[in-house]
């Protein structure tokens, strides 16, 4: 999946980012370029530990708030490329059995943070946990651009443009995944699922695509395998 030759792309990107969080989202997506990784990377940079018992009760669920970055000014990322990172986040939370709520927030607020990055070294996204205690925080960055996955990507992307907003809401659900607290799966059913582990990537998208028949299917098709489930459920594990 990686194009060659990408890799020193770090003055190359363009990122949308709100005030005051542009230069420490530089410096993320600019060690992320660099450490190489091809695709579904968030894994590698979040501890893959599940804690039982976050902070959550029947009577009292988690408040988790987020903040979703606007779009790219160079237009890799649409306005509506926001409506598919909220789906993503309510995808794992109608998920949960009631374990968290989620709640828009300042970006300077708010415990997840989730920002479009358009760069040309075949990165989907990228995950880093931010937090020091049990509470789930973290920054999430997406690529919404087709054109950096490669040729493949973007000739299918332009033949069908639903299937672009498949990948981006897939690449938000993963890298939310990690930034959740849920690790990397070798088993090709799980939105947690590797690349790295092989396969055929363009298949791991077309079925999930053949589910819908428009893009608003995109809100209650959530993607999510019953391993997913079982394991976000594990990490919010009512006490
Ligand atoms: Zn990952």
């Amino acid at each position: 999946m990686r194009r060659s030759g990408a890799l020193a792309a770090g003055s190359r990107m363009r990122l949308s980012i709100g005030t005051g969080r542009r230069l420490a989202a530089l410096a993320l997506a600019a060690c992320l370029l660099a450490a190489g990784h091809p695709v579904w990377s968030g894994g590698t940079v979040v501890t893959a530990t599940a804690r039982p018992g976050v902070q959550a009760s029947p009577r009292a669920p988690l408040r988790l708030t987020y903040f979703i970055g606007t779009g790219a000014v160079d237009g890799t990322a649409r306005q509506s490329d926001r409506e598919l990172a909220t789906w993503a986040l309510e995808a794992w939370q109608r998920n949960v059995d009631g374990a968290f709520t989620l709640e828009a927030a300042p970006e300077r607020e708010a415990d997840l943070r989730l920002y479009w990055v358009s760069n040309d070294a075949s990165l989907y996204g990228q995950a880093r946990r931010t937090g020091t205690g049990d509470r789930p925080q973290a920054v999430v960055v997406v690529n919404p651009d087709m054109n950096g996955l490669g040729p493949v990507m973007a000739a299918r992307t332009t033949a069908d443009p639903l299937l672009r907003d498949v990948i981006v809401y897939l690449t938000c659900l993963h890298e939310l995944g990690h930034a959740l607290g849920l690790a990397h799966t070798d088993d090709f059913a799980d939105i947690m699922y590797t690349f790295g582990a092989g396969g055929d990537i363009v298949e791991y998208f077309d079925r999930y695509r053949r589910q819908l028949m428009r893009r608003a299917d995109i809100a209650s098709v959530s993607g999510l395998s019953p391993q997913d489930v079982t394991t976000i459920r594990t990490i919010f594990r009512q006490p």
